[in-house]
């Protein structure tokens, strides 16, 4: 007998245990299109969920997730923007009310932007983490270890934090006060959430 799918046990689990204390919130969920106040733009990396970090509810949140969790520049160029279509689509139509950055410790794709193999994955992914270029350039030599790691973290959230301001309708709705934009930085090793630190995105 074949193992059991961990996704479908999953499932029943979610089934059993979840839906029965959960059905009437989604059944109201399901009535209207859903309305979540808060944009969260998160790393892909499979140990921080940010419904989870975050304890949130069906609905709550809209999450956009990508490799290191980066914000590219505004670039309405016809191409295929699947982040910045996301940021359109919280802003312009669901219109929330904050977009928090969502970085973290220890994060596999700042590690493979500083020493590889990601470039060697050139057709999307090296394009993509080449937005964090402005902080990986100049890198000093000598760059090595946890504490540099957790700098570049520290840096590249606050480049997406830059870039966030490059979109004129997410630059506009936070000066009219209308959009808060926050950055974090999750632990995974200790699971604590801190502020990002101050930026100083040259000198890693
Ligand atoms: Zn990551």
């Amino acid at each position: 007998m074949p193992p059991e799918d961990p996704l479908l046990a999953g499932y029943r689990r979610f089934r059993t245990s979840v839906w029965p204390g959960q059905a009437q919130r989604y059944a109201q969920l399901a009535r209207r299109r859903q309305q979540p106040t808060t944009a969260v733009i998160a790393c892909s990396d499979a140990r921080v969920d940010p419904q989870t970090i975050f304890d949130a509810e069906p609905g709550e949140l809209f999450v956009i997730r990508n490799v290191a969790g980066l914000v590219p520049e505004y670039a309405p160029d016809g191409g295929c923007h699947g982040t910045s279509a996301a940021l359109e689509y919280a802003v312009k139509v669901l219109k929330v009310r904050r977009i928090v950055l969502l970085g973290h410790a220890r994060c596999d794709g700042i590690h493979a932007m500083i020493h590889g193999p990601l470039r060697n994955a050139p057709d999307f992914l090296g394009p993509w983490v080449d937005i964090a270029e402005p902080v990986m350039w100049p890198m000093p030599e000598q760059g090595s270890g946890e504490a540099f790691e957790a700098a570049i973290e520290d840096a590249v959230l606050h480049l997406s934090l830059t870039n966030l301001r490059t979109f004129p309708w997410i630059r506009d709705a936070e000066r009219a006060g209308h959009l808060s934009l926050s950055a974090w930085q999750f632990d995974i090793a200790t699971g604590e959430l801190q502020p990002a630190a101050p930026a100083n995105p040259r000198q890693p």
